[in-house]
Order: C-alpha cells, then structure tokens, then sequence
C-alpha cells in the first residue's frame, strides 16, 4: 500500500467500526490507507448477548487482529482520548496520537444502570444469572418478575426478548405459576416497528402471560421500591431486570448534545467538523440501535468513497428500522421505514432482509454470513417484502415450533 494514500481512521470496533471498514473496504480501499483504532482485542457482537443467561452460550466474539489483516487495514490497539480536529490528530489515551486525513468515530455509547435494586440487563461483563432471578421471583409472594424499560435512551428490543425467554424458562424450570411483567415508556410494545408489528408483538405478550404497562416511567424511591407515573401505583416484583440507559460518549475536541452524543447530518458528518464523521450509539440520532449505526457507518463509507473519487454515490442516511426478535426456539423479524409514508411496518417469522442476519448492516450481515465483501447482497428469491401474518400455532401455542422445547 503506497505512502501517499490518504489515511481514514475508524475509532472503535463495534458494529458500527464494522461496517466503516468493510464498507470502505468494498468501496475506496485502493484511494485510502485505513486503520481501525479500537480499545479491546475483539469484536463482540452485542444483540446476541441476550440469549447467553438462557442458552449458556457466549455471544459471538472474533479477534479484530486477522480481520483488519484480512481486509488490508492496519490495527491500533488503543482507547481514544481526545481529537483534535483543526490539526486532524487524534490523540490516544496512552499518549501517543495518530495523523487522519479522514476520520470516522464509531466509539459507541456509555451504559449507566439506573435502579439499584434492580439488575441491570447489560452486554458485556457477567452473564446474568436468569434461573436464579426466576426462581427468586418465583418464591417471592408476588410470584412476580418485573422487568422495566427506564426512562431515557435505551434500545427496548432486549428486554422484550428476555421476557419471552423467561416464560418459556420459567416452564422449563417448572415455575408455571410465575407472573411476568413489563414496564416501558412506549405506549405500545416496540411501537417504534409501526402498528404491525405492535399487534404481533402484542399478542405474542399476551400468549405468554407477559403483562404489559405501557406509559409507564418507572422511578425507585429507595432501593428496590419502585413506583409507576403517571399512574402512581407501587411496582412490585420478586425480581426485577432493568435496561441501562445510554449516555453520550463526550469525546474531547468535538462538538456533543446535553447528552454527550455527537450531532451528526444525514451524510454522517459530525456538524462543524471538517472531514470527521459519527455513525452508531455515540451519535445524537435519537434510536441507539446497531442496523441503524451501520447504515450511518455506510452513508459516512460512501461520502468519504465519493471525496476521494470514487465513482460511488454519496447516499443519505435513510433509516429503515430492521429487528430479529428471540422469542426462543424461534425468532420474529420486524422491519420498519421511519421516514414515514411506508405503510404501518413489517411483521414475519420469515426473513424481512439479506442476510436474515440479527443485526442487518448492509457489509456487516454478509460478513457475519461469510460472504465475501462486496459479494451479490441480494436474497436467493424474491425478497418477502410483504406484511406476513404468523403462523396460527405461534398465537395458540408458541411453543409448539420449539423443537428443543417439551412435546406439545
Ligand atoms: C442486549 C442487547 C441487545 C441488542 N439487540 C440488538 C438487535 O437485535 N439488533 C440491533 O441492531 N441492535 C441491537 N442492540 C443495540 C446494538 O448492540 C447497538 O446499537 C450497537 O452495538 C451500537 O454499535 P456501535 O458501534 O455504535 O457501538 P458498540 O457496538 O458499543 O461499539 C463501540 C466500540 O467502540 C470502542 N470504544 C469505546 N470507547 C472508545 C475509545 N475511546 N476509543 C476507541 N474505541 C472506543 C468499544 O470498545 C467498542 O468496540 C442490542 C444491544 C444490547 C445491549
């Protein structure tokens, strides 16, 4: 790789950092020399954290060293302390800095547990010990596992997926009687996927004897007392599992929101800021969900491809909501056009995109899929862009496609 190319760094290997990468690989790798800098040795792939506390199996992890090999990209081991763009440096935290010529920060956001009495769903660190939260709620006299969605920034879909798994959980462990419940500030289940996918999601809830309180801000008055508003009423659960809510990243030398996440426009370009994009949860988009920050990573890759004179199209970022519910054995894909004019949303046990993968970034999916960068991205049929109603057993009995589950 000559000299003289310029250099594009991507600022963290997460989902987003990801994408960047393989994005620009696919689309400029022969105008620019590229580096990910990223703190930890591998890539963890996040939304399939929520099924280890069921299944015992840890979520997907690969080491970033061979793939940035593999990809021609150089690795820098190393947190971001601070950028400073009028100099297009980059500053590490182990003092050491780094030259760009363009620079795209995918550093992710800052989880913060909320409720002290509560235990909070997270990612990364210790899995969470789920048998022992059921059976805790279960031998509680409200027979009760609560599960709350805090006020604030959060991406709610993990919690739904957890209360599923519970119940089917719960059965297994011979908890039948065990109640479930979920607080959210949505006021419909996963509203955000539009109204078709509410009125599936609703009824899988339903189904599984999940009780759902919407417009519910729950707040905790004293460790583990927890009360509902507007409602005002006391929730009360045996155990109760909360989402972290997510702050900004407040990286020093660029500009962020009360919040500390950086504002971005619709090409990913951080505001004010020459040749610096954003794209994921560190950016001040207001859903903090991984499809999304790699559709940012790519219309960052894209624009970055097209400064460079790449013969590629600088497409906006068009956010189109893609989400792989787990409801255990089997999983409910909902897709959803945010920009609007686009009908009421998708619903199906069927793939709702390609690679059906959980997360559905347009280079990422291929990748976790095996597929060659730059491959045919397309599905083998036609895709199934069509509203798809469950199977009617799914509604009935929705254990009974479980094939690891006991017979129906
Ligand atoms: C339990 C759970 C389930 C989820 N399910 C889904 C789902 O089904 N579908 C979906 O699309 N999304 C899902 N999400 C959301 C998704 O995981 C996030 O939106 C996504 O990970 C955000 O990607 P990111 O690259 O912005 O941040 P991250 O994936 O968090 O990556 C950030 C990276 O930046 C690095 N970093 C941090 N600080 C620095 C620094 N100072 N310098 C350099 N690097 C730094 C980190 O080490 C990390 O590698 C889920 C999230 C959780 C927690």
């Amino acid at each position: 790789m000559s000299e003289s190319l310029p250099r594009t760094l991507i600022l963290g290997g997460g989902i987003a950092g990801l994408e960047a990468l393989l994005a620009l690989t696919d689309l400029a790798a022969e105008r620019t020399e590229l580096t990910l800098v990223a703190p930890d040795p591998d890539f963890l792939l996040k939304p399939m954290a929520v099924e280890e506390p069921f299944t015992s199996q840890p979520a997907m992890q690969r080491e970033l060293a061979p793939i940035a090999e593999d990809l021609g990209a150089q690795l820098v081991r190393g947190a971001v302390a601070a950028v400073a763009p009028d100099e297009r440096v980059v500053e590490l935290a182990d003092g050491t800095s780094l030259d760009y010529d363009y620079l795209v920060v995918c550093v992710g956001g800052r989880t913060r547990s909320v409720y002290e009495g509560a235990t909070t769903l997270q990612a990364v660190g210790e899995r969470m010990a789920i048998d022992g939260l059921i059976a805790e709620a279960a031998e509680h006299s409200s027979h009760r596992l609560t599960l709350i969605v805090p006020p604030g920034v959060s991406w709610a879909l993990p919690l739904y997926e957890v209360a599923l798994m519970s119940r089917r959980r719960a059965d297994e462990l011979g908890h039948r009687e065990l109640e479930i419940s979920l607080y959210t500030p949505e006021l419909s289940p996963l509203v955000i996927f539009g109204q078709v996918p509410v009125d599936e999601v609703s009824e899988l809830l339903r189904v599984r004897k999940i009780d759902f309180h919407g417009n519910a801000y729950v707040r905790e008055d004293r460790p583990g007392e927890f009360f509902e508003t507007p409602a005002h009423a006391q929730v009360t659960g045996g155990a109760v599992i909360a989402l972290p809510v997510i702050d900004g990243p407040k990286l020093p030398g660029l500009p962020h929101d009360d919040g500390g996440f950086i504002p971005i426009d619709t090409h990913a370009r951080v505001r004010g800021v020459d040749r610096v994009y954003a794209a994921g949860d560190g950016t001040n988009f207001p859903i903090k969900q991984g499809g999304l920050g790699t559709q940012q990573a790519d219309a960052a890759a894209e624009h970055i491809a097209a400064e460079l004179g790449a013969d590629v199209e600088a497409s906006p970022f068009h956010p189109v909501l893609r989400g792989k519910l787990i409801i255990g054995g089997e999983s409910l894909n909902l897709s959803h056009d945010l920009t609007g004019g686009h009908g009421e949303g998708f619903a199906s046990p069927d793939y709702l995109w390609w690679p059906p993968h959980k997360v559905s970034g347009r280079y990422l999916a291929a990748w976790l899929a095996h597929e060659p960068v730059g491959s045919e991205r397309g599905p083998p049929s036609t895709p199934l862009d069509i509203e798809v109603a469950l199977p009617h057993e799914w509604h009935e009995n929705p254990m009974a496609l479980d094939p690891y589950g006991p017979p129906p």
